[in-house]
């Protein structure tokens, strides 16, 4: 479906789960108030918003957290969400803590791809910023998926202080055939008080050591990343520098938060409460009517750069990034 500025959506993010085995510095460095686990949406509840989805054309689905791994039966869960008929890609956002024993299992399930969440290159660095001891963990998953020939990504958060681990994470995209992203603090839960660093000061310090980086005219998935090339690398750069360059006018996505609500838009803590709509027992048609409404009147534009209108109250975690 198109929403009322013409834009088609057709990828919708799952966040499974509010719990994180992490506490990323800008994300949820307190932990969080969980939900109660029956205002967590089940699985099967999941599985009927995807149904739902399905029939308005969206078709494209990432299964986000929280972590999703920490949830138990997350793997079956993904073989069913993608054996739907009319689902095309379901593909997965984690901090790659649990991926390794779990990677030949996701390859068996059909995932399309996994995006590992990795601020830093170094044990304490990755310690500082996740307060976990958990690197070669990490870095365990990512070889299993690429092993497994995955198509896997790596995110990285640009940290203010952490400049030094822009150029070692880029560095995965010479040594492996993976694209490292660079993605902007957004002013959302803790990110709201995260000093970041702009995509423009990161590219300068790639640009000093591989000065034929390019940007490349490729769609390496669903989403907004811009990517650039270098003949050194064997991945691509990707950023998603939704601060300093928006993308809005192409943004072809809704979330649904772990405890149901559908998000038309990050910024906005508007939504629409499908959990109620679920449990009071709506068929596949009246669900996908009432999606179809909330996700026409997604908003034109984020407002970052107006902080005061953000709206949003929930933390990355619960909402999934
Ligand atoms: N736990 C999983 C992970 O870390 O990939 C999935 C959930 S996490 C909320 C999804 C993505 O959101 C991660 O790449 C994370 O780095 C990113 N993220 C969290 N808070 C953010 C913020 N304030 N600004 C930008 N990205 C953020
Ligand atoms: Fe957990 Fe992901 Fe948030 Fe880090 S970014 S605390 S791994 S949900």
């Amino acid at each position: 479906m198109t929403d009322q500025y013409g834009r088609p959506i057709d990828y919708m993010r799952l966040s499974i789960t509010d719990r994180c085995n992490l506490r990323c510095t800008y994300c949820m460095p307190q932990g969080i108030q969980a939900a109660p686990r029956q205002e967590i949406l089940s699985f099967e509840e999941f599985l009927r918003i995807a149904r739902a989805a399905v029939t308005l054309g969206i078709t494209h689905f990432k299964i986000t957290g929280g972590e999703p791994l920490v949830r138990k039966g997350t793997v079956p869960f993904i073989a069913r969400l993608k054996a739907l008929p009319g689902v095309e890609t379901v593909t997965l956002t984690t901090n790659g803590v649990l991926l390794a024993p779990l990677a030949r299992q996701l390859a068996d399930a059909g995932i399309d791809g996994v995006n590992i969440s990795l601020d830093a290159a170094d044990r304490d660095g990755y310690r500082a910023i996740t307060g976990c001891d958990a690197l070669e963990d990490v870095l365990a998953g990512l070889h299993a998926c690429l092993a497994l020939n995955i198509r896997t990504k790596v995110n990285c958060v640009l940290l203010s202080g952490s400049e030094t681990q822009i150029l070692p994470l880029a560095g995965l995209a010479r040594r492996h055939p993976v694209d490292v992203r660079f993605i902007e603090v957004m002013p959302i839960g803790a990110g709201s008080s995260t000093s970041g660093v702009l995509q423009a000061r990161a590219r300068a310090i790639l640009a000093r050591e591989w000065p034929d980086l390019h940007p490349v005219n490729e769609h390496r998935g669903f989403g907004p990343a811009r990517y650039e090339a270098s003949r050194a690398l064997r991945g691509r750069i990707g950023w998603i520098d939704a601060v300093s360059h928006g993308f809005c006018k192409s943004c072809n996505r809704v979330r649904i938060t772990s405890t149901g609500l559908l998000k038309p838009c990050l910024c906005y803590g508007e939504g629409l409460d499908l959990r109620a709509l679920l449990r009071a027992d709506g068929d596949t048609r009246a669900l996908a009517c009432a999606m179809a409404g909330a996700i026409f009147q997604k908003p034109q534009a984020h407002c970052f750069a107006r902080l005061q209108q953000v709206s949003e109250r929930h933390l990355m975690a619960q909402i999934g990034g």
